[in-house]
């Protein structure tokens, strides 16, 4: 494959955070290229758990066979307090090196390339992120595996909703996840067709400002009485939540709004051919930059093509969303 000698001789790969569809694709492609150079994998269990716990498995080629179509982790993922609480950090690194790994592939969001950041400080090999979540919340790539999977598996929802509200002539607002970014809220929202989307990025929302809301829900209510109409919310956007809001519209526009929040069903499901692409690119990207001796580094994709990013720089939340569909859906007047 042209790649130059290395030193490495054991690596070891891991999923962390929320779960996201392409995590197996990506550990696939972890596996076989490292295999095609002789190095052999390790996979830790439940994210940074198995590393702490020395849970984990050594990876062949028949754990990777017929994965790349399959939502979850084979490896299972989690969140780790244990790994953010003093000595944490240290011990893990001291297990990567009893085990004797070289280098470890993180595949998670900005707060588990954190966690590696911290292992850092006590691990002599190398570290690579991966970017896997749903969230799309992380800089230095376009898009993390996982989120073109969620966009349809929200779209295929949120048009049944359409459908229900359409023949009985309601309004939904339609919680999506995102933890604190809109990417998903943004991308679904306008490939549904919605009426309106909320995201934290617009400013914070409380019950003193509905009014912005409620003037277009009105307007649509006169021009066409009989009419479906939409609102996608991205997750933590109102104090109290979907529901809350749902409420707090109701009695201050007089038109009944009811909430629906789509939750994890966001995260599951077959991951899409865009997701299998990136999670293989990067994936196979990321064991090869690794042997030309990159460390501290996530492999993401920027215009199509893959690149490094300093993993420390992840989390900067510099990445916007896409300013042309905010200004396109302003301008229709949705919000
Ligand atoms: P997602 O946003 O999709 O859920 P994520 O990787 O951002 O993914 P987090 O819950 O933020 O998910 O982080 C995952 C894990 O990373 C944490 O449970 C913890 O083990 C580790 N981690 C996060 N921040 C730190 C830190 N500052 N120090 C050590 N470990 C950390």
């Amino acid at each position: 494959m042209g790649y130059i000698m290395s030193r490495i001789k054991r690596l070891a790969v891991l999923t962390s955070g929320g779960d996201a569809p392409g995590m197996n694709a990506c550990i696939r492609a972890i596996q076989l290229t490292a295999s095609a150079c002789n190095i052999e994998v390790i996979g830790f269990m439940h994210g940074f758990n198995g590393l702490l716990e020395q849970e984990y498995l050594m990876l062949h080629e028949q754990h990777v066979n017929n994965i790349i179509q399959r939502g979850g982790t084979i490896l299972k993922s989690a969140r780790c307090p244990a790994l953010e609480q003093a000595g944490g950090p240290a011990k893990a690194a001291t297990v990567l090196q009893q085990l004797n790994i070289d280098a470890l592939i993180i595949i998670g969001g900005d707060g588990s390339f954190r966690g590696a950041m911290a292992i850092s400080q006590h691990y002599h090999g190398q570290l690579m992120g991966v970017p896997g979540t749903i969230d799309n919340d992380v800089d230095g790539t376009d898009n993390t595996i996982g989120f073109a999977t969620a966009i349809d598996t929200a779209l295929d929802a949120i048009d049944k909703i359409r459908d229900t509200a359409d023949a009985f002539e309601r309004m939904f607002l339609i919680e999506l996840m995102g933890r604190h970014s809109g990417y998903l809220s943004l991308a679904a929202g306008i490939a549904a067709g919605a009426e309106q989307i909320i995201c934290p990025e617009f400013g914070p929302l409380s019950p003193d400002n509905l009014k912005h809301l409620i003037i277009p829900m009105q307007h649509a209510q006169l021009l066409s009485a009989k009419a479906s109409y939409l609102i996608v919310v991205a997750e933590n956007s109102y104090p109290g939540g979907t529901t809350a809001l749902a409420d707090d519209l109701t009695k201050a526009s007089g038109i009944e709004c009811r909430a629906c929040i789509l939750g994890h069903i966001q995260r599951g499901g077959s991951p899409v051919g865009a997701d299998r692409i990136l999670a293989t690119k990067l994936g196979a990207y990321a064991v090869e930059q690794l042997l030309q001796g990159a460390s501290l580094m996530m492999a993401g994709e920027i215009n199509g093509q893959a690149g490094l990013y300093p993993l420390k720089k992840t989390g900067d939340r510099t990445k916007a969303i896409d300013p042309f569909l905010v200004r396109w859906q302003q301008q229709i007047g949705s919000f």
